[in-house]
């Protein structure tokens, strides 16, 4: 046990003023204000705006310092008073495993791009299911346990489906995926195997969301992004975190961040304002900017035209996972974005393509269609002036290639085939190479 929550476990058994070892307050309305009791609720009763967890920032400060955090285990746990959860060390936490990825100085990519400061954020080795969206099931499902759920679900894009089946299955609980039809297979068969019971709706994803806030409504169970979609969006904030940990509790000038619901821009806004506040860092200085691909991208139009105003669209791209054509925290990501002083823009098919290979052949990291999104949006910002050769960018290269290989299929060069015979490889490799080597000079 952390010494600052053992300190408020005791206080608050002599007190009683403490039940949990919880920083969280409350419930709050982003719209009216109204506050509600912390509870499997998602949108304001009197308004109808989102609601939002509410710290008591003061004494986490004083709970938490660099030093506390750099002892415990890597993982996204680590921030823990800063997540939505009773925090006591005895209590489960799903997701022991998750978050805490490698931020990556990328120099190849970089020489390629003309920056010198060019860090990859790599959530496709992120623990159990290679994208984000761990960590926004970790915590989710941490608090649906909290609560007493025995069922969890989702409406899901395929990423979210296979986070939300995999850590069901280790937390024991009962677990239905809800996704539109045409997802990667390997999102599909990678839900499927975890013993959820999958469900793909004629629609898009629009369609499945709508669908699934009826039945939170009428069955009850734990809609991760719905009904829990406060505690949910919290988790988000791990990946703000890592990332000023890992430039030595410094922010970077720049990050890069793919945009589909809205939930991962806003939160790592939030998480260096946090960082800020419960002074783990110093200066709150930084540009967020929003990626979307050309097909699916009505929060960039909107960043666009100058207005708040997101007007839906029907997606279409290889970009399965962003394809939200009417983004719930839309209109969150237009304010973080213009309030950090960022920008955003587009990436289409081709160019997602391209990104997708470069980063494979410049880093050796294979990300799926959102991650070529992101990078791709990069490129675009550094040729607009907006990034300079000497500042610090951070790519968020939120998902992994192997759960979305037709995207690329199509698109690279066909392995070759030839018999078991030397000779045979003899003229393949003069064919290759157009008879300028014979052997490794090492040889
Ligand atoms: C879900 C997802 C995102 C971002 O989605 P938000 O709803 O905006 O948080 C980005 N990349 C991948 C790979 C995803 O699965
Ligand atoms: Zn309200």
């Amino acid at each position: 046990m952390e010494a600052g929550a053992s300190r408020i476990a005791r206080a608050g058994q002599v007190t009683g003023i403490e039940e949990t070892m919880s920083y969280i307050t409350n419930l709050k309305c982003r719209e009216c204000g109204q506050e509600y009791p912390i509870s499997p609720l998602h949108v304001c009763e009197t308004c109808f705006g989102p609601l939002e967890v509410t710290y008591d920032y003061a004494r986490i400060r004083a709970a938490i310092s660099r030093s506390t955090i750099e002892k415990r285990p890597h993982n996204l746990w680590r921030y823990r008073e800063l997540l939505p959860v009773d925090v006591d060390d005895k209590s489960d936490l799903v997701g022991p495993n998750s978050g805490f990825t490698p931020l990556l100085h990328c120099k190849r990519l970089g020489a390629e791009l003309g920056l010198k400061h060019l860090y990859i954020k790599d959530d496709t080795v992120n623990h159990p299911t290679l994208s984000y969206k761990d960590r926004v099931v970790s915590v989710s499902i941490t608090k649906a346990r909290e609560f007493g759920f025995t069922t969890v679900s989702c409406a899901s894009t395929g990423n979210l489906a296979t986070a939300v089946a995999a850590h069901a299955a280790r937390a024991g609980l009962q677990c239905y995926i809800f996704m539109p039809e045409g997802v990667e297979a390997g999102k599909v068969v990678g839900s499927t195997i975890y013993g959820a019971k999958v469900i793909t709706i004629r629609g898009n994803y629009d369609d499945v969301n709508r669908l699934c806030s009826e039945i939170a409504d009428k069955y009850g169970w734990a809609f991760v992004n719905i009904n829990l979609r406060p505690f949910y969006t919290e988790g988000a904030k791990t990946f703000g975190f890592e990332v000023a940990e890992q430039l030595g509790w410094r922010l970077p000038d720049h990050i890069v961040v793919p945009t589909a619901g809205g939930t991962i821009l806003p939160k790592v806004a939030k998480a260096f304002k946090e960082l800020k506040e419960v002074g783990l860092i110093k200066s709150g200085e930084f540009k967020i900017h929003s990626a979307q691909a050309a097909g699916s991208a009505p929060v960039i139009h909107a960043l666009h035209k100058g207005t708040d105003l997101i007007t839906p669209v029907k997606p279409d791209t290889i970009a399965k996972s962003i394809a939200i054509g009417n983004p719930a925290d839309g209109f969150y990501v237009l304010k973080a974005v213009r309030d950090s002083g960022g920008w955003g823009d587009v990436a289409t098919d081709p160019e997602i393509i391209d990104a997708i290979k470069l980063l494979a052949r410049t880093e050796g990291i294979f990300a799926e269609p959102a991650g070529g999104t992101t990078l791709a949006v990069t490129i675009k910002l550094v040729k607009q002036g907006r990034i300079k050769p000497d500042e610090t960018v951070v790519v968020s290269i939120t998902g992994n290639g192997y759960k979305t290989l037709e995207a690329v299929a199509s698109a690279i060069e066909q392995p070759s085939i030839i018999d078991a015979r030397l000779k045979d490889f003899d003229a393949l490799f003069d064919r290759l190479t157009n008879g300028k080597r014979t052997a490794d000079s090492a040889a």
